[in-house]
């Protein structure tokens, strides 16, 4: 079970942080900032990533 990102492929576009339903992300000027403790691993944040910046396995 993992949660990855890949922040030099992130556009900081912010869609991740808008679909995500546990709130899970965060967007700093560093890139996604993830909470592991609040994460379900549902692979939304995944699914509308332009670039594929974020890998999740369940
Ligand atoms: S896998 Fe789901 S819960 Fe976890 S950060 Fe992505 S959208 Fe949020
Ligand atoms: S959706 Fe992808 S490119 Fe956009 S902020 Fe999230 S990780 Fe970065």
């Amino acid at each position: 079970m993992a949660w990855k990102i890949d922040n030099e492929k992130c556009l900081r576009c912010g869609a991740c942080v808008s679909v995500c339903p546990e709130l899970a992300l965060e967007l700093k000027e560093t890139g996604i900032v993830h909470d592991a403790k609040k994460c379900t691993l549902c692979g939304i944040c995944e699914k509308v990533c332009p670039v594929r910046a974020i890998e999740v396995k369940k």
